[in-house]
């Protein structure tokens, strides 16, 4: 059992690095054998170096055992655009080599040879459920788009909305629900979705079509064709009877191509959010409609030439840009932004008939 004063060390050296921007000294408290948390954390405190937030703190309560290991409460709070917030939530510590390591949040472990679901205390029946939706949705991505992934697919589900936000980056807007980002797990906060409609399925389906994107692409592909591929998918996949784009959706409004691309999702709030997706979404069914799942996933594969640039889709806008419209160039033959334009133009005057 560690004393509390070390638990309590341990925290203020966190929040000491984030206040001071400083990468080394935060990923030095995380436990180095998890690696799904340590490039998690590695992605929260880089992306959250440039806000500048300097009144972090995170204390941690008196450390007790708990079930398989030491967990204590943690509190913690920083101020962004002047705005205060704060979470608490239960945190695993464990002692590796003499050393203590942060471990994340104490979650509890259900998991299949395919899938781990990670839940707080008292999601146990949430975690069956989504074990056996996250498994179904594996067998129709083997089936219908024939991708299986090399891993474990992991998903956390958080009891709180800002635990939930403040695990992935200290600036996450307030109406994200669910994540997905190369390397971490699905996260998702408990109840954001009802499991008794289809949003749920839709959640985890579009959830983990990012993760085969990244996987297809090595993590290259652009932040709307991501968004785009599993906002068709996450309707397309449990029901094959449905059109990539319903011919009602067609009358919206779409942002031109060459200005989509240089959009950043996480900075917008309410109706440019439902832009950005349908945008998005439009033309990925534009590709998915003329070329094939076969030639988009090509294209997709393409990219997989490119180095993997390791920081988060957000930061890697202008490089994933880059190596997608390569991509589309070199296997569906779209060389400019125009062409694309045209192209979609076209496709949406067909659809609209
Ligand atoms: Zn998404």
């Amino acid at each position: 059992m560690p004393k509390p004063e070390d638990v309590a060390a341990l925290m203020a050296q966190r929040a000491e690095a984030v206040n001071n921007s400083d990468q080394g000294a935060y990923l030095a408290t995380v436990w180095p054998s998890d690696e799904v948390l340590m490039k998690e954390e590695d992605n929260l405190i880089r992306s959250s170096s440039a806000l500048g937030i300097k009144d972090y703190s995170a204390k941690a309560g008196t450390p007790s055992h708990h079930r398989d290991g030491v967990t204590a409460e943690v509190t913690q709070s920083y101020t962004l655009d002047g705005v205060p917030r704060q979470c608490a939530y239960e945190a695993k510590f464990v002692s590796e080599g003499g050393k203590l390591y942060y471990a994340g949040p104490a979650f509890l472990l259900l998991q299949s040879d395919r899938v781990k679901i990670y839940y707080a205390e008292g999601g146990g029946e949430l975690a069956q459920k989504t074990l056996e939706t996250e498994t179904a949705v594996l067998d129709a991505m083997k089936t219908r788009l024939d991708f299986v992934p090399q891993d474990f697919i992991s998903v956390k589900q958080y009891a709180d909305q800002q635990v939930f936000l403040q695990s992935v980056k200290l600036d996450l807007p307030d109406w994200v629900a669910g994540w997905q980002e190369y390397g971490e797990a699905i996260k998702t906060r408990a109840g954001a979705f009802p499991v008794e409609t289809g949003d749920f399925w839709r959640m985890l389906n579009h959830e983990t079509t990012h993760l085969m994107v990244s996987e297809l692409s090595n993590d290259n592909a652009s932040y709307w064709i991501q968004e785009g591929l599993a906002g068709v998918f996450q309707h397309t996949l449990s029901d094959p009877g449905l059109p990539n784009m319903a011919k009602e959706e067609t009358g919206q409004e779409f942002t031109p191509y060459a200005e989509q691309k240089g959009i950043s999702l996480e900075r917008l709030s309410g109706a440019d959010v439902r832009k950005y997706y349908a945008t998005s979404r439009a033309f990925a069914a534009f590709l998915l409609d003329t070329y094939g799942w076969g030639k988009v996933r090509q294209a997709l594969e393409y990219m997989k030439k490119y180095p993997l640039i390791p920081v988060t889709g957000a930061e890697k806008i202008p490089e994933s840009n880059t190596r997608t419209d390569e991509a589309i160039k070199a296997i569906l033959g779209l060389d400019t932004d125009d062409a694309f334009q045209q192209a979609f133009d076209e496709w949406l005057d067909g659809m609209k008939g």
